[in-house]
Formats: C-alpha cells, sequence, structure tokens
C-alpha cells in the first residue's frame, strides 16, 4: 500500500524549523505538485533551487533525513513541471509518492482555512502544534481527516467488485464516507446497501490507510452476504458490480490502495481469507486439502547445539541456503497457496524467503510455536541428558514453567483443525520447528512412543500430508 515505505519512514511530528538549501519544496498551484517524473522516478525541487519565495516556508514532515516544506516559489526552477497527484499516482511509487499524498492533504487544509470560521478573522500557524489560530479571536482548528470505509463483501467464495462511475477507472470494492452519528461499521453495513442493495453481516476490520489524496482515512472491512445475494445497484454512483471467484479478479495496476490489497488477499488465499476475516458461513463445496509441514533452516543455536524452544534466534548463512533450496523445491508445487507460519524469527525468515519466491501471502499463528522447554530453552545439548528423558514423558511440564508435551500437542492439533476448516481445497505449508513437526505427524499417522522419540526433522525438510 501506499504508506508502505518501510525500511523509510514518515515522521509526521510538528516542529519549528526553517528549511535548509537541501530540504524539499512542495510547491503546489491550483491543486497540482511542482515536480519532475522520469521513468517513474519522482523528485521534487530541493530550497536551493528555488530562486526566491512569495510566502514563508512551512515545515510539513520529514521522511527518513529529509525534510519537506511547503512553499511558493516566484519562479519554477528547470525541469520541473506542475502534477496532479492522481497524475503522480498512476506513474509513480515509493516514499515521495506517499510524501506527495500527505503533502497535498495538509496543502488542502491550509488552503481552505485561511479564514476563522466564527469572526472571519485571518488564521495564522500556531507556534506549538500543527493547528491554525484566529489572530483576532483565538479560534484554534486541527487538520481534518475524513473517514471512509472499504467493504469486501463476500458470498459463496466470491468477492463484489464494483466499478466507479465517475473517476476511478479500474476494479474496486464498495466504498464511501463515514456519516455523522455513525459508527465505521453501520457506515460499511449503509454503503453496501445503498451502492447493492445487499443486507451484511459480520463486518470485520482488516487495516486502515491514510488517502491524502481525498483527505480521508480509509478503514477496510470484510464482511458477508446475510441472506439474498442478488445485487441492486445504484446506478448513480456505479457502473458495475459483480460477484467474481478468486481467479477472475483482475486488481488495479498499481499496489498503492488498501482495495487493491484487500482484493489481491482474496485472490491469492484462493478465496480463504485468513480466519479472523474469513465469513462464518461456509457454503463453499468441500475438495482436497493438502498440508505441508517444514522445519525451519538452521539457525546460530542449532549450530551451537544449543537447546531452542521459544529462544529467538537467526538463521544461518547455511539456514538461508537451506531455505532457498526449499523455495525452490515449493515453486515446483505450484499449487501451494498461503504459509501459515510460527512466530519464531527463524521460522518467519524461512517463510518469508519461500513466500518471495512463490508469491504466496504468511499467515502467522501462534500455535506452532516451538515447545517451551523451561529452564532447558538454550542450554547446550550436551550437558543436559536428563533434557531427552523430559520429552517422553506425556504429561509433565518441562521444568520452571515450561510446556507438557499433551499442553503442546492441544495447540498444534487445534491449528491443525483450523488450518482444515479454513482453508478447505487449499494447499497450505506450514513453517514450523522440529517438535511441533513431530505433534503434526502423529495428528495424520499412528506412532509409538519408540518412533516418536525417534522422529528427527532436519532443517528445512518437507513432509506432505492430504486430508
Ligand atoms: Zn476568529
Amino acid at each position: 500500500m501506499i504508506q508502505d515505505i518501510s525500511p523509510s519512514r514518515l515522521d509526521n511530528s510538528f516542529r519549528t524549523q526553517q528549511p535548509q538549501p537541501e530540504s524539499i519544496a512542495m510547491c503546489f498551484r491550483e491543486g497540482k505538485l511542482l515536480a519532475a517524473v522520469t521513468d517513474g522516478e519522482l523528485r521534487f525541487p530541493r530550497y536551493h533551487e528555488l530562486a526566491a519565495h512569495s510566502t514563508e516556508p512551512v515545515y510539513l514532515f520529514s521522511v527518513d533525513d529529509e525534510s519537506f516544506f511547503l512553499t511558493d516559489p516566484a519562479a519554477e526552477p528547470e525541469g520541473y513541471q506542475y502534477y496532479t497527484v492522481r497524475e503522480l499516482r498512476d506513474q509513480c511509487a515509493g516514499k515521495y509518492l506517499y510524501a506527495a499524498f500527505t503533502a497535498y492533504h495538509l496543502h488542502q487544509w491550509y488552503a481552505d482555512n485561511r479564514f476563522c470560521g466564527v469572526c472571519r478573522g485571518e488564521m495564522q500557524h500556531d507556534d506549538r502544534e500543527r493547528a491554525l489560530v484566529c489572530r483576532d479571536c483565538g479560534h484554534k482548528i486541527y487538520p481534518r481527516i475524513n473517514p471512509a470505509v472499504i467493504v469486501g463483501v463476500i458470498s459463496k467464495g466470491r468477492i463484489l467488485l464494483t466499478r466507479y462511475r465517475r473517476g476511478y477507472a479500474h476494479n474496486a470494492l464498495v466504498a464511501g464516507f463515514t456519516e455523522i452519528g455513525e459508527t465505521l461499521e453501520e457506515c460499511a453495513a449503509r454503503e453496501v446497501m445503498e451502492e447493492t442493495g445487499l443486507r451484511v453481516r459480520n463486518i470485520r476490520y482488516y487495516k486502515s490507510q491514510p488517502w491524502g489524496m481525498a483527505q480521508d482515512i480509509l478503514t477496510g472491512f470484510f464482511c458477508e452476504t446475510d441472506g439474498s445475494d442478488a445485487i441492486t445497484m445504484d446506478d448513480s454512483e456505479l457502473r458495475a458490480a459483480r460477484w467474481c471467484r478468486p481467479d477472475e479478479i483482475e486488481l488495479q495496476p498499481q499496489q498503492h490502495s488498501l482495495t487493491n490489497e484487500m482484493m489481491r488477499l482474496f485472490r491469492d488465499t484462493n478465496g480463504h481469507l485468513p480466519p479472523e476475516y474469513a465469513p462464518v458461513s461456509t457454503e463453499i463445496p468441500p475438495q482436497k486439502t493438502r498440508i505441508y509441514f517444514t522445519r525451519h533452516g538452521e539457525t546460530t543455536m542449532n549450530a551451537a547445539d544449543h537447546i531452542s524452544g521459544i529462544t529467538d534466534c537467526e538463521l544461518t548463512e547455511n539456514g538461508i541456503a537451506q531455505a532457498e533450496q526449499l523455495a525452490a523445491v515449493c515453486a515446483e508445487h505450484r499449487e501451494i497457496g498461503l504459509i501459515v507460519c510460527s512466530p519464531l524469527k527463524r521460522a518467519r525468515m524461512t517463510a518469508e524467503i519461500i513466500a518471495e519466491k512463490l508469491h504466496i501471502p504468511v499467515v502467522t499463528d501462534e500455535r506452532l510455536r516451538e515447545w517451551d522447554y523451561g529452564s532447558y530453552e538454550d542450554q547446550p545439548r550436551g550437558t543436559t541428558p536428563d533434557f531427552q528423558a523430559a520429552k517422553r514423558e506425556f504429561g509433565v511440564r518441562m521444568k520452571d514453567g515450561g510446556e507438557s508435551l499433551l499442553q503442546l500437542a492441544h495447540r498444534v492439533y487445534s491449528c491443525i483443525d483450523d488450518i482444515r476448516k479454513q482453508y478447505a481445497g487449499m494447499t497450505v505449508l506450514c513453517v514450523c520447528h522440529g517438535g511441533v513437526c513431530r505433534v503434526a505427524e502423529t495428528y495424520f499417522r499412528d506412532m509409538t512412543t519408540e518412533a516418536f522419540s525417534q522422529f528427527f526433522m532436519g532443517n528445512c525438510e518437507l513432509r506432505e500430508y492430504e486430508v
């Protein structure tokens, strides 16, 4: 999404500071922003490139170590021209695009509030916080942000896609601004009803997105139809509204919007959204579910032969190479649609390498973390002779606050139960740990106590189970 500019960071905290020669100048004219675009690369003039300024510069925010100022140059420097933020959105990406949207939001607010709504006096910048204060009566106002909703409506394994009658030409979801006196969830239900005539339920929050271009904060929700899924489209707002299966979804050309991310999540999970957003009603016909299990790549603690349960550690270079190798193997099993991953770092590192190669999403599940070995954690394996014996006990908790094998089995079994239910018909890869893989094996196959304690899973070894 547009705000995902990590490792860069937009710092919006208020400061009173003067521009330096290298500071970035955000210059607007009739709603357009002065910039230069070369092969999708966005640039703004530096302060020293501007000859003179007709207004006092206003500090806006910084991105990493670059400060952005709102200013009004007497003349445009060579090589720059004015673009609408929409034009920039269609051509560019990255931190400068996000800066352009945010600067536009503030510019628009300043431009719309030159005079006091109470006494018609002139507004001026407050010197302690981002606000405008009336010179005459002291009335103070803060930047206005309009809440709006984006709604992904699901029915029978399909999602409701729309196209707006005006403005944006590509696929979208139901959307609209929140009105006075309603909650975001009520707004979501009302907008769906107004635009498509559908009644919805189980409205669940997904993510939000600051969308400076329209002066709003978008809040994304997934929900499902309540009753009929027959669409009655509002012709004045929409020119299309239809149900789409995951493979029918045509995404937006850019990766900027929350809407696009929600559509992509539905497409990439083959309609099986993560449990926290998934529809409660399961009207999709059952298909074969396949679950692969793997153990993370070699870690620093593996290499040192230390016991690593819930203790976090990094992959070694060898471990990274193992994960890359596994990613290549998984790429041949093209049907893997989703990774469910332990929250521990070594598993997440492994999962991310595979996910990047396969272009599939990663969902973290707490229940896949390794067995909590209590005070055996981070001990050298050689100096803890009773550790092997402790692992053979079913109902005894690992000493000093650890888990018993039955507790471990309880959470791993419940996780597999949920994967089977939520991702029915899909092929899922679980990236976790040796101890978890061993328990998973017993979920699918009978094992004697002896076989169980002998079970060993190599780093990035792959096991397949069909449900
Ligand atoms: Zn006033």
